[in-house]
C-alpha cells in the first residue's frame, strides 16, 4: 500500500533506509502541537546533487563511480554530516542518513543541520592512488556546496582521516588558502581534534552506562554482544570489557565469534586491524552468522549498517539495552514490538552522536585555531551526552514515548521553532 506524505510518497512496507525514518518522523507528529504543521520540511532533503566521479585507474582504464552529497536541513547552521564508500550506497540511503543527521544535531543541541555524502564503491578493491583520485574528484565535483559555514563533512563508514586529508587539501587548493574547517575527523597534524577517532565508540559506552543506572541494570559482568568492529564497535567493545561487563560475542563482515567467558578485547583489536578482520583469531569459537540476535546477553550492540534489527529479530532478542552505534539499524515495526516487549532501544542519535560532538569540537578548534587537550575533550562530550540522555528520558517519561520519538520530538521542536523564526524566504 502506498501513503502519500504531502508529495513523498512511501511504502508502508517498505523497508528503505528513507522509507523508515519517514515512518520515524510520522511517530513525533502528536508530540508537536501546532509545529507539526511544519513537519513536512522535514520530509524532503533541502538540496540533493548526484555527480558522476569518472577515476583514471592504475592500468590506465577509466571507471566511472556514482558521488552524492545531500543537505537534509541547514536551518539551525551549515550541513554536518560524513562522507560514506560502500559499494551498497545510493541516494535512498543517504538522503535518510543526511536526514538522520539532522536530527541528531539538532537532539543535541549542536549548531548545524544534516548532511552525508557517499560514493557507490567498494574502497577494499582499489589502490591508494585510485583511492585518492576517486576522493579528490569526488571533493571536486561537491566543491560549491561544502565549506566551514556551509557544509562540512567527515568520516563514515568505509573513509578515514586520510581521506578527509584528501578532501581538505583538494578543496583547499580550489580556494587558494588551506581550509582546515572544510572537513571533521582530519589527522591531528592537520587541525584534527584529539580523541576524535575513539568519539563514537566511548560516546556510545557513556550513553549506555547512563541508561544502565536509568533501569537499574549493574554492567559488571554483564553480557554484551557486538555487530560491527571498525571503529565504533571496537571502540566501544573495549570500554565495556575495560569497565568490567563481558563481551561475548563479537561478529564482523568476516565471522561471528563466540567465548562465554568473555573475549579480550585488546587481543582482538590487535589481531582485526592486522588481519582486517576478527575470522581466525580463534577458529573454534567462530558460530554461525545467524546465530547472533538469539544469543542471550543483556546489551546488544549493532554497529554496522542499517535495517538490521527486523520484526523477527525484534521478537526473538533477549536483551535488557539495545545501543544504536550503527545509523538506522532498527526498522520502525521492530521498534514497536521491541517497546512492548520492554526492551530499551537507545537510538541512533544519541547513542552514536559521540562522533559528530567531538567533529563539533574539532570544527570550533579548528575556527578559533586553538586546540583542547584530550582531557578536555573527553570530558565535555562526557558533559554533553550525559545531559542528552537525561533530557531525552525526562521526555520519553512525560511524553509516554520510546527514546527515539522522545529525541525526535526534541530535535524536531527545536529545527521547527527556529525556522518559524527564521520565517521562509522571501517571504
Ligand atoms: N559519520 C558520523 C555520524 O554518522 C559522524 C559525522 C560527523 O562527524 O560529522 O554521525
Amino acid at each position: 500500500m502506498n501513503t502519500m506524505v504531502k508529495g513523498l510518497t512511501y511504502t508502508e512496507q517498505g523497508t528503505t533506509a528513507w522509507n523508515n525514518y519517514l515512518k520515524q518522523l510520522d511517530k513525533v507528529a502528536p508530540h508537536l502541537g501546532e509545529l507539526s504543521e511544519r513537519l513536512d520540511m522535514l520530509r524532503r532533503p533541502k538540496r540533493s546533487l548526484i555527480v558522476d566521479i569518472p577515476v583514471i585507474m592504475d592500468d590506465g582504464t577509466v571507471q566511472h563511480f556514482e558521488g552524492y552529497r545531500v543537505q537534509h536541513n541547514l536551518t539551525r547552521g551549515p550541513g554536518k554530516g560524513g562522507v560514506r564508500f560502500h559499494p551498497d550506497v545510493n541516494l535512498d540511503e543517504v538522503m535518510a542518513l543526511s536526514a538522520w543527521m539532522t536530527i541528531k544535531c539538532a537532539a543535541l543541541n549542536l549548531p548545524f543541520g544534516g548532511a552525508k555524502g557517499g560514493v557507490r564503491v567498494d574502497p577494499t578493491q582499489l589502490s591508494k592512488r585510485e583511492l585518492e583520485r576517486l576522493t579528490r574528484r569526488y571533493t571536486a565535483e561537491i566543491n560549491f556546496i561544502i565549506g566551514p559555514q556551509k557544509d562540512i563533512p567527515a568520516p563514515d563508514v568505509g573513509t578515514n582521516p586520510q581521506i578527509m586529508a584528501w578532501m581538505m587539501d583538494t578543496f583547499s587548493m580550489n580556494s587558494g588558502s588551506t581550509v582546515t574547517g572544510v572537513v571533521t575527523g582530519k589527522p591531528v597534524h592537520l587541525g584534527g581534534s584529539l580523541g576524535r577517532i575513539k568519539a563514537t565508540g566511548r560516546g556510545v559506552y557513556i550513553t549506555g552506562r547512563e541508561v544502565a543506572q536509568q533501569i537499574d541494570l549493574d554492567l559488571n559482568d554483564a553480557r554484551v554482544c557486538v555487530q560491527g568492529f571498525g571503529n565504533v564497535g571496537s571502540e566501544a567493545a573495549l570500554l565495556f570489557h575495560e569497565n568490567g561487563s563481558k563481551v561475548i560475542c563479537v561478529q564482523d563482515h568476516s565471522a561471528t565469534l563466540y567465548q562465554e567467558q568473555g573475549i579480550d578485547i585488546a587481543k582482538l583489536i590487535e589481531y582485526s586491524k592486522h588481519h582486517q578482520k576478527i575470522q581466525g583469531f580463534s577458529a573454534k569459537d567462530e558460530i554461525l552468522a545467524a546465530k547472533f540476535w538469539q544469543i542471550p546477553a543483556e546489551v546488544f550492540i549493532p554497529a554496522a549498517l542499517e535495517g538490521v534489527i527486523d520484526v523477527h529479530v525484534a521478537q526473538t532478542i533477549q536483551a535488557k539495552i539495545i545501543l544504536e552505534g550503527a545509523n538506522g539499524p532498527t526498522l520502525t515495526e521492530a521498534d514497536e514490538i521491541l517497546s512492548k516487549r520492554q526492551i530499551t532501544v537507545v537510538p541512533d542519535v544519541i547513542c552514536n552522536a559521540g562522533g559528530v560532538t567531538v567533529s563539533y569540537f574539532e570544527w570550533v578548534q579548528d575556527l578559533a585555531s586553538y586546540f583542547w587537550t584530550e582531557e578536555e575533550i573527553n570530558q565535555r562530550m562526557d558533559v554533553i551526552m550525559k545531559n542528552a540522555v537525561a533530557d531525552v528520558w525526562i521526555k520519553a517519561t512525560q511524553a509516554e514515548c520510546s527514546l527515539r520519538t522522545a529525541a525526535y520530538i526534541l530535535a524536531c521542536e527545536r529545527i521547527l521553532m527556529a525556522r518559524k523564526e527564521r520565517g521562509i524566504y522571501p517571504g
